[in-house]
């Protein structure tokens, strides 16, 4: 049987009027909208992409956008100074460092950026401070896509439980953070990586499979317990006509799109899982509308409890 189609685009939109009701709120209560400033270095096409939705998303949603936008030149001072200054800012409540940096920078510069910013402007939840906390299971701002995976599997009542999660990916913004969340969610938890063996059949134990490792289609149906829920993380734009046709059928109206735009956006899965799954995502429409709603109920809850404390 056909898995049942969970519908990001649908929960998100139930998350962002939630959200906007609060913002209308905060506005009313504060007499200022609530704000979430970006931050992006450099040109990265898909960088500014995401950051365009997202301010887009906040300005839909009642509260104020702004972007600091520097060239790739900048050096990692001005982003500090520029970090610090935000930080000291009464009326930011929100900062949000678009990731990656400049490869010029190196790979260690992205932390020390998340590093300076406040904890409690961090509505990406990639400071230490919040890290720890997401650790200890009080965490109040976390990084979005975790959360809007947890928000995705609970407003679509799967039970996570007592059950098994199997998340494939390791990082610091997508598999570490999600793992911590499912297991305080009380499923019991095991994460996979690029040195797991025998991959397959430890994916195939899970009741509830995260593929977050970037790899168009890697995820078949010997990955999939019949029945299981397969949540899709991966983003990943398919330029070769040899891929895309590995993942689509002749008459897939994804190969026609591929064939008329010369590339296609998949996930980690591939769609044949849909025979076997029980539910899952798809991409697009799984869980990048998630990311943004979370960003915008990070941003809320940061500014409520920023007016709270002062
Ligand atoms: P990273 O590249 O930081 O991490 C990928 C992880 O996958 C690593 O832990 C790596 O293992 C593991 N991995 C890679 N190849 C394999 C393999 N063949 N077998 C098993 N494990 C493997 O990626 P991110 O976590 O940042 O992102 C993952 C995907 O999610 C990407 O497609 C990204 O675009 C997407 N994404 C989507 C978002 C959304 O809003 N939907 C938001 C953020 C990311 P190891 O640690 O051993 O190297």
């Amino acid at each position: 049987m056909a898995a049942r189609i969970l519908d990001g685009v649908a929960v998100a939109q139930q998350i962002r009027s939630e959200m906007a009701a609060r913002a209308a709120e905060f506005t009313r209560r504060a007499g200022r909208r609530a704000a979430l400033q970006i931050v992006l270095v450099g040109d990265k096409a898909d960088s500014q992409i995401y950051v365009n939705s997202k301010m887009k998303s906040a300005a839909d949603e009642g509260m104020k956008a702004t972007l600091s936008h520097l060239p790739a030149s900048a050096t990692l001072g001005e982003i500090l100074r520029l970090v610090e200054t935000l930080n000291a800012d009464p009326e930011v409540d929100g900062i949000l460092v678009q990731a990656p940096l400049p490869q010029s920078f190196g790979s260690t510069a992205i932390q020390q950026v998340f590093d300076s910013i406040d904890p409690a402007k961090d509505v990406d939840g990639v400071t230490p401070l919040n890290v720890g906390r997401l650790v200890q299971n009080r965490a109040a701002l976390v990084a979005c896509t975790p959360a809007g995976i947890v928000e995705l599997l609970e407003r679509s009542q799967i039970d996570i439980a007592g059950k098994h999660a199997v998340v494939i990916g390791r990082s610091d913004i997508v598999g570490k953070p999600v793992s911590l969340l499912l297991l305080h969610h009380h499923a019991t938890i095991t994460v996979c990586h690029s040195r797991t063996k025998d991959l397959a059949s430890v994916a195939a134990s899970a009741d509830i499979l995260v593929p977050a490792l970037g790899r168009p289609g890697f995820v078949r149906r010997a990955f999939v317990k019949p029945g299981a829920t397969v949540i899709d993380v991966g983003i990943n734009l398919v330029t070769d006509r040899n891929v895309a046709y590995g993942l689509f059928h002749e008459n897939h109206p994804r190969r026609g799109l591929f064939d008329r735009k010369g590339s296609v956006l998949v996930g980690d899965v591939h769609p044949e899982v849909e025979e076997v799954a029980g539910a899952m995502t798809r991409v697009p429409g799984g869980v990048g509308p998630l990311t943004i709603a979370m960003l915008m109920a990070n941003t809320i809850k940061a500014a409520e409890s920023r007016a709270k404390s002062t």
